[in-house]
């Protein structure tokens, strides 16, 4: 199928386009030669193949290849790949065809482009081999990771075509992995801009209502921001700066992020907006000093305040960011936020790594060994084999926002640790075995505890000792993904050893009931000893948590029957399906699905009218539901992407009939007794109560609780749950039932 004359003529605007953005990178008759090649291979290559929305596929890669050059800043080659990025994934061609015509450097950034395909491990995701995939390109060229961000952009752009699963797919893994990587990477822009995106397709409502309100404060704002900048303005031409001053809004999503951090309306947030002043900076003097020098004849004007200077000159952060950032007083009584840089500044903070490596040369930035320390540790982690994909995508989104500390070892060697390390961090990063066997820490001579967060300029001794080793609640104290690698490996080795003693043990133990050991048995012991699974249960039982004196009791004891949903999920099989072209869809499943198919989330607890998504689990086949915003649920969609339920999962209406039932407690009372209860009735949210009574008199306790429940089975393992806590002797049903 050829290209309509209508696909002809928008694919040419398209070209004409992105031509003219070349004449900035192309320096040669051969750089333009170049682009052409590859222009009319993939033209050709993507012919008679259609995007979403109708249009030509072809228009992609041509958008991301714009893209390159008008937001990222690349140069030829890059262009050059991203017209092929595409090409050998989606057609016949292959790697060794683009070798053979655009020689090897294209060949291997294309085939770093292109996702992952062929045989995968059972055990691991797919979705998690396929970042590992990419993130191994970051440590081989740069380039082919902010090509990869460019096609997530454009395909974040175009996403409304999509269908939802594919679209809480691909922004789980934008918000959890592609939005991190454009900031670390220092394109600041891009990372809003995919924020922002994943927001308007999730919370569509919420979305809309921030946008309109910052639309219809703008006059008002614009109207301080020219009272604030005007006697700036004056000053600044007084000196003959040349210099660009502007007010600029927050992101939605950033402005989101913080009603729901700080639980306040969006009428509250006082940091709406920031000033900022980009400067030409002269030879003489330094460009920190010219940056002082404005900040002074600033506070001239509006007094600072103390804690909220920022010098971002002096230690950049690590993703190459250069500014200096002050709050002064406003008019009207109103805290503003001043950003202060030059224009060299300015290129790196909007197009990060690719403005870094052209102002490389020029400047003798302290910043390009904390980029290249940072690829250094990618590498180590990726060469890791111990480790799973799965685990590597973890640690490494750890190692995506920090900001960073320097510290020094007692010779005065420096160290750079993420912001909230802590002296175990810096035990680890000296050598695992100093961290395995880490007891407490010297920092600046005085001993303090290992759990202690060290400080830019602190200088630290570890002091070891030869029987100390990791704990589980290590993991709670350290940050760096290889203390936090480090320790996990050690504490899998141990459990390992744990879990075989432990089934020594309780083998040992069953055969003195003559019990052989089998799923029944474990059934039965798990929930009794609050165990989620076999491995779980005995490495407890190795390590000695678990003593099995009263094994022989739960294997007596009945199981407990589970109490019954109140509220009914159902999946809404008519949704917007409109029609899928990647192979591995399936589709959507019409049988009427039983209320058990359902798991609520443990996580996030969603309650019936809140936005939920399903999520299979392959273990259980059965579908947890997590609400919309969880971010377990982004980690998960994002490395386990397939499972997400195609279909909407919606709550059905309050229709089910309840029944009103009384149910009489006695015991001895003790403290803490009343709260056990209620916790039991509210874990479940099938269980409405109308009325608790409760008297204790002379260390008896007697109560009456009245409940709404579905039917005698909820309430019979209501009372089961009653008579498992500890001093409740009775719990019966009341005869006499209290009117409604
Ligand atoms: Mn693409």
């Amino acid at each position: 199928m050829d290209y309509s004359s209508e696909d002809e003529k928008l694919i040419d605007e398209a070209y004409q386009d992105l031509l003219s953005s070349c004449t900035k990178i192309c320096k040669s008759e051969e750089d333009w030669n170049f682009i052409k090649r590859a222009y009319f291979l993939a033209k050709e290559a993507h012919q008679g193949v259609r995007r979403r929305s109708g249009e030509p596929y072809f228009l992609h890669p041509i958008a991301v290849a714009k893209i390159v050059i008008e937001e990222i800043g690349l140069g030829v080659k890059s262009v050059v790949a991203s017209l092929l990025h595409d090409v050998v994934e989606d057609t016949d061609y292959t790697v060794e065809d683009i070798e053979r015509i655009f020689g090897p450097k294209i060949a291997s950034m294309v085939d770093g482009l292109t996702k992952m395909s062929g045989v995968f491990n059972a055990d691991t995701s797919e979705q998690a081999e396929y970042f590992r995939k990419v993130l191994l390109t970051l440590s081989n060229d740069v380039r082919v990771i902010l090509i990869k961000i460019a096609d997530r952009l454009h395909n974040m752009r175009t996403l409304q075509y999509m269908p939802r699963d594919k679209q809480i797919k691909i922004t789980g893994e934008t918000i959890y992995l592609f939005a991190p990587l454009a900031y670390r990477l220092g394109l600041f822009p891009i990372k809003s801009e995919l924020e922002d995106l994943c927001m308007k397709y999730r919370f569509p409502d919420e979305y809309a209502e921030i946008s309109r309100k910052i639309r219809e404060t703008e006059p008002e704002r614009s109207e301080f921001i020219n009272r604030f900048c005007a006697p700036i303005k004056e000053t600044l031409d007084k000196n003959n700066i040349q210099y660009e001053i502007s007010g600029r809004v927050k992101s939605i999503y950033s402005i989101w992020s913080k009603m729901q951090r700080k639980q306040i309306p969006f009428e509250e947030i006082y940091d709406l907006f920031a000033v900022r002043i980009v400067f030409k900076s002269l030879p003489f003097p330094s460009e920190k000093t010219q940056c002082w020098q404005i900040y002074s004849s600033i506070t001239d004007i509006y007094a600072p305040k103390p804690d909220r200077l920022r010098d971002w000159i002096s230690m950049p952060k690590a993703n190459g960011y250069e500014a200096l950032h002050s709050t002064v007083m406003g008019p009207d009584g109103v805290w503003v936020e001043v950003q202060i840089r030059t224009q060299r500044m300015e290129d790196i903070a909007e197009r990060g790594f690719a403005a870094h490596w052209k102002y490389k040369h020029a400047t003798l930035s302290q910043n390009d060994d904390a980029f290249d320390s940072w690829l250094k540790k990618i590498r180590d982690a990726l060469n890791s084999p111990n480790e799973n994909a799965v685990e590597f995508l973890d640690n490494f989104k750890l190692s995506l926002y920090t900001s960073e500390i320097t510290v020094f070892t007692p010779k005065g060697e420096q160290r750079t640790l993420p912001f909230g390390a802590t002296a175990l961090d810096f035990a680890y990063d000296i050598h695992t075995n100093i961290g395995n066997r880490a007891i407490g820490a010297k920092i600046n001579h005085k001993i303090e505890p290992i759990t202690k967060q060290i400080n830019s300029g602190d200088q630290i001794e570890i002091i070891t000792a030869n029987n100390a080793k990791p704990k589980t609640e290590w993991l709670d104290i350290v940050t760096t993904t290889k203390a936090k690698q480090a320790i996990t490996s050690f504490l899998k080795r141990e459990r390992q050893n744990n879990i075989e003693r432990g089934i020594a043990l309780f083998e040992q133990q069953l055969s003195k009931f003559d019990i052989q050991l089998s799923g029944r048995v474990l059934r039965k012991v798990l929930p009794a000893y609050g165990c989620n699974n076999k491995d779980e249960l005995y490495s407890k039982i190795g390590a000695g948590i678990i003593s099995l004196d009263n094994l022989d009791k739960i294997l007596k004891s009945s199981s407990k029957s589970k109490i019954l949903k109140f509220w009914r999920l159902w999946r809404d099989t008519a949704s917007d399906d409109i029609g899928d072209d990647d192979a591995e869809s399936v589709a959507p499943s019409k049988e009427v699905p039983d209320i058990d198919e359902f798991v609520i989330a443990g996580c996030c607890n969603p309650l019936p009218g809140d936005s939920v998504v399903g999520f299979k689990d392959t273990a259980t086949g059965k579908i947890i539901v997590h609400k919309s915003n969880c971010n377990e649920l982004n980690r998960l969609a994002a490395q386990f992407g397939k499972n997400i339920i195609k279909d909407q999962i919606k709550w059905s209406q309050h229709k089910a009939v309840s029944y009103l039932s009384t149910i009489e407690l006695r015991g001895i009372d003790r403290m803490g007794l009343l709260l056990d209860i209620s916790h039991i009735v509210s874990e479940d949210f099938s269980i409405n109560i109308r009325e608790v009574c409760i008297r204790s008199h002379d260390g008896i306790f007697e109560g009456s609780i009245s409940v709404y429940v579905q039917d005698a089975d909820s309430l019979n393992a209501l009372m089961d749950k009653f008579r498992h806590v500890k001093g409740i002797d009775t719990a019966k049903r009341s005869m006499e039932n209290k009117d409604d």
